[in-house]
């Protein structure tokens, strides 16, 4: 397809989308980005996907108005509170297809993405990661690590995710991910040369970029013989549930961490025998709940852990509020903002008059610690990723 026809294909395809709102602006009360911007019109739901509409329906050129309008559309955490909102009171509009088109559409334009976006979209060119990871330095994580490498005779491949190499406090998750699938006896590997999963790409509008990784994935997947995927981020099992083929992925079970603690626990495979003695609220991720509807499994989770009180935020399942990492943010300097985002999820858990808020997402445990720093409550306030929380219990 010729460069023009794309941009236009994508212009119509966000005109039909965004052409039922009827403005209600019901969406705007809960996007997260309304709430710190003070209720500004354009930064929440509808409010920044009005502003396309009306970019493309006027035909807006002038570069200095579409910059602005790439900071709008790229400040979006997609944490997807406008679509369920606008389902459950209005006209069931695909707020979120029209923002990832519309960062497509923009990219297209070479406005987007966001500036500091650009090394993490050439890295994972030229590396496969965001982070700008050499393949070996990719692999220090794992030094000291007994993990066997994934094989055909394996039953579960445990995919790692960019973040956990990267990051030492996330890979303190992976570690404990992988110590709970020993102890369970489970046949599990890792690929040792694991490439990303796609997903940053997509949220930062490269869709081409994004297919070129997923069919190398598909390729290594189908090679490999893997049957059953545990993810450690809730962003790679979205993106391998709902972004790559429906038809290239049957065969594959995919399951999130906590999906797969809760089976272990079922089958008895897994026993916590020490008790926590904890106030705990958990944070429901994202693209874990409100993108999958995975409510139960974390919690069932917590309730097996001796000692574990849960209790719930005001705003919890379906209703919780994003840590401010979502669509791309980890990647741009957002970080002013996401450190307000985090910080209200802090002080809503101080509220309730808990000692521990429990994540299982990398980004929200980043983005929580760092929330729990900024309000200066650590001695108040612990953050635990659950695998970590479970391996104390063992
Ligand atoms: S709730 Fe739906 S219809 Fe109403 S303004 Fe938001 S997106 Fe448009
Ligand atoms: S996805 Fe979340 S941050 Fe983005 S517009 Fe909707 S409610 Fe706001």
């Amino acid at each position: 397809m010729l460069e023009k026809d794309v941009k236009v294909q994508l212009k119509e395809e966000i005109l039909d989308i965004l052409g039922i709102c009827i403005n209600c602006r019901f969406c705007f009360p809960s996007c997260p980005r309304f709430d710190i911007t003070i209720g500004e019109n354009s930064c929440g739901g509808s409010g920044l996907t009005r502003s396309l509409y009306y970019a493309i329906k006027w035909d807006m050129k002038d570069k200095a108005s579409l910059t602005e309008l790439r900071d709008l559309l790229y400040s979006c955490m997609t944490c997807k509170n406008c679509e369920v909102a606008c389902k459950k009171l209005s006209t069931a509009t695909k707020l979120l297809d029209a923002i990832e088109k519309g960062k497509q559409l923009l990219l297209e334009e070479m406005i987007g993405p966001m500036p500091d976006q650009k090394r993490a979209l050439a890295s994972l060119e030229k590396y496969g990661n965001p982070y700008g990871m050499a393949p070996s330095e990719r692999k220090e994580w794992m030094q000291g690590l007994s993990a066997p490498r994934f094989s055909k005779e394996m039953d579960v491949l445990f995919y790692v995710g960019c973040t956990a190499p990267h990051d030492p406090m996330v890979a303190r998750m992976a570690k404990a991910i992988v110590a709970l699938l020993e102890k369970a006896n489970v046949k599990f590997g890792i690929i040792e040369d694991e490439i990303c999963c796609g997903n940053p790409s997509l949220s930062m509008g490269e869709r081409l970029l994004f297919e070129d990784i997923s069919a190398k994935n598909l390729d290594r997947f189908k090679s490999l013989g893997v049957k059953h995927i545990v993810t450690l981020s809730p962003h790679c099992f979205d993106t391998f549930m709902n972004r790559y083929p429906e038809e290239s992925m049957q065969g594959i079970k995919v399951q999130h961490y906590t999906q797969f603690l809760a089976d272990l626990i079922d089958r008895k495979a897994l026993v916590f025998k020490k008790k926590i003695e904890a106030t705990a609220v958990y944070q429901d991720p994202c693209y874990l709940g409100r993108h999958n509807e995975v409510y139960d499994a974390p919690r069932k989770v917590l309730h097996n852990i001796p000692g574990i009180k849960l209790v719930e935020f005001n705003k919890s399942k379906v209703d919780s509020v994003c840590c401010g990492g979502g669509g791309g943010r980890m990647f741009a300097d957002f970080e002013s903002e996401t450190d307000r985002i985090a910080n209200l999820r802090v002080k809503e858990a101080l509220g309730i008059g808990t000692g521990m808020v429990v994540t299982a997402c990398p980004w929200c445990l980043i983005n929580m610690v760092d929330g729990v720093k900024s309000v200066n409550v650590e001695d108040k306030l612990a953050v635990k990723d659950l695998a970590e929380l479970c391996l104390e219990a063992l």
